[in-house]
């Protein structure tokens, strides 16, 4: 009887979504298009208490001027819902494949947001633990980081893609060195807010060969920058992550018919080869190099980095050592369910099969056992290797959405 007025006074939902980036604004518009009056009850949650407050961060932060992605690609159900906003706006789209420019994009999602009055469905909330609970009606109690409890039925988690990537050297330093150095000399791309520096006449080191290091790279030169370009392999150039074969049946079919979860994500792994440039971006690099702006470096890896009164000396595998003054790593996330703070007491109570680090979901992207649906890179074995992409979020919603749109059958089966 405790138990029951407990969870009484505790906030209730049908649906939580986890994070309010691009995946989780793509599957609540498609949830509301195909619910229409029956739509379930939902909340979204994220610490900013907005819509995509992190992507427009980092667009801006990097100074980045348009999508990779095509004009198709976007949160909005009705594929050519961004054409259509696009109409007035045509030098807003970039050839090749008609990619948006970011604030055209910005605007698209902003009125998409208003059509579908989502202004408010995002509450202020940072999700610390998600906590199964066999109860009739609720199957998870996800804990806030203000203490509160909300009681969900289904769980979406769209929280974006993992822990920063840190490379080693730069982890030890950062462990063992704490306070020798100033911190903002040595960052992750993440960190990184192109607009919030001075840069002018600064030596700044940028790691990596996908598009991230390229946009910091030319963006601290443009700001007046004496920059470095390394990476551990040759500079890759490609037009998206991965082939464009990879959004639709072409590629999917046989990736959907593999049978071996090593193999779909072996192909994963071939399909985005590492970082790439666009052609656009590495036709700009080249330019620098020329120009002597910017050092381009292949097949070189940082050995052993230390901060000297007032810069880095940096000693590298080629047997090059140089001064610097910032150091920036794009080194990307690491994808790992079993390092997902959120995922601990799902995984204890529901074990999952990881296949290097990515869960072993059904069809809908259900985790097994439980009525928690996965989004976004986690959600790779089942979406393929644009899972964390725009067109992977359209992917997701339509298998996760089918789902969920059937709340009886769900439900019945997770409380057997
Ligand atoms: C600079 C950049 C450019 C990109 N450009 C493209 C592109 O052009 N085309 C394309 O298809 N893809 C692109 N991508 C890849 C991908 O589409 C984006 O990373 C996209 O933002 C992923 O969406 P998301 O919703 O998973 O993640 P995010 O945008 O990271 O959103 C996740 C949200 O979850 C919230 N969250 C996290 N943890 C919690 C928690 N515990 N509780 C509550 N909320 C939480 C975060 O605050 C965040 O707001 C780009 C990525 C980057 C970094």
């Amino acid at each position: 009887m405790k138990l029951q007025t407990e969870l009484q006074t505790e906030l209730q939902t049908d649906i939580a979504i986890i994070g309010a980036g691009p995946q989780a604004l793509t599957i609540t518009t498609h949830l509301l298009q195909k619910g229409g009056r029956r739509s379930p009850q939902l909340v979204v949650l994220d610490p900013s208490g907005t819509w995509m407050q992190r992507w427009h961060q980092q667009f801006a932060a990097q100074d980045i001027a348009y999508l990779r992605s095509p004009v198709a690609h976007h949160p909005d159900p009705n594929p050519y819902a961004l054409r259509a906003f696009a109409e007035s706006r045509h030098r807003e789209l970039f050839p090749p494949y008609d990619r948006p420019s970011r604030q055209l994009f910005q605007d698209f999602c902003h009125a998409l947001i208003q059509r579908w009055n989502l202004q408010d469905r995002v509450m202020a909330a940072e999700v610390v633990q998600i906590e199964p609970i066999r109860q009739q009606r609720y199957r998870f109690r996800l804990w806030l980081k203000d203490g509160r409890g909300l009681l969900a039925r289904r769980v979406v988690l769209a929280g974006g893609d993992g822990a920063l990537n840190v490379p080693e050297w730069a982890r030890s330093l950062q462990e063992t060195h704490q306070g020798a150095y100033p911190t903002d000399r040595l960052s992750h791309s993440d960190q990184v807010d192109l607009g919030q520096l001075q840069l002018q006449g600064d030596r700044v080191l940028v790691i990596g060969g996908g598009l991230t290091s390229g946009h910091l790279a030319l963006g601290a030169m443009h700001r007046g920058a004496n920059v470095k370009l390394m990476a551990r392999r040759q500079f890759q150039v490609k037009l998206f992550d991965a082939d464009p074969g990879w959004v639709g049946p072409k590629y999917l079919k046989g990736f959907n018919a593999e049978a071996s979860w090593q193999r779909r994500w072996q192909m994963i792994q071939d399909a985005r080869n590492g970082g790439s440039f666009t052609p656009d971006v590495m036709l700009k690099l080249r330019r620098a190099q020329r120009d002597k702006s910017i050092e381009l470096i292949e097949q070189c890896q940082v050995v052993q980095v230390r901060w000297c009164s007032d810069c880095w000396q940096v000693d590298c595998t080629d047997g090059e050592h140089f001064e610097c003054d910032r150091i920036w790593y794009a080194t990307g996330r690491k994808l790992d369910a079993a390092q997902c703070p959120l995922l601990k007491e799902i995984q204890a109570q529901y074990p999952a099969k990881l296949v290097h680090g990515l869960p072993i979901l059904d069809s809908h992207l259900r985790w097994p056992g439980c009525e928690l649906f996965v989004m976004g890179g986690l959600a790779a074995l089942q979406v393929g290797p644009v899972a964390r992409n725009l067109r992977g979020a359209t992917i997701a919603s339509d298998r996760i959405v089918e789902a969920l749109m059937k709340p009886t059958i769900a439900l019945s089966r997770a409380v057997a």
